[in-house]
């Protein structure tokens, strides 16, 4: 495959990183919570270095203590209709993130 040029070659790459990061960090959310954040840590700073986004549907991460939150695993999540937003409550800390739609 051709890329235009090498900063695309990196941004693709550093796509595939990030979501391989983001798996990780789910699959590792109960066992390991350390070694889950180190690697939403990562994918932040991947994010942030080449410019990419993080994936699609937004990755819940708590700002406050940067876990990776996994709902039914170390979140809540509940909806609310007259804010319109969906609340993303972190079971280590008590942040919560809010998602409108
Ligand atoms: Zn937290």
């Amino acid at each position: 495959m051709k890329y235009r040029s090498d900063r695309a070659f990196l941004k693709k790459i550093a796509q595939e990183r990030i979501s391989v990061l983001d798996s990780l960090s789910v699959s590792s959310a109960i066992s390991e919570p350390q070694l889950s954040k180190y690697y939403t840590t990562l994918m932040q700073r991947i994010s942030s270095h080449y410019k990419v986004k993080m994936p699609k549907g937004g990755v819940p991460i708590c700002k406050r203590c940067g876990t990776r939150m996994v709902p039914g695993v170390n979140a809540k999540v509940r909806l609310c209709s007259s804010g319109r937003y969906v609340a993303y409550s972190c079971s280590a800390c008590g942040y919560e993130k809010h998602v409108h739609y």
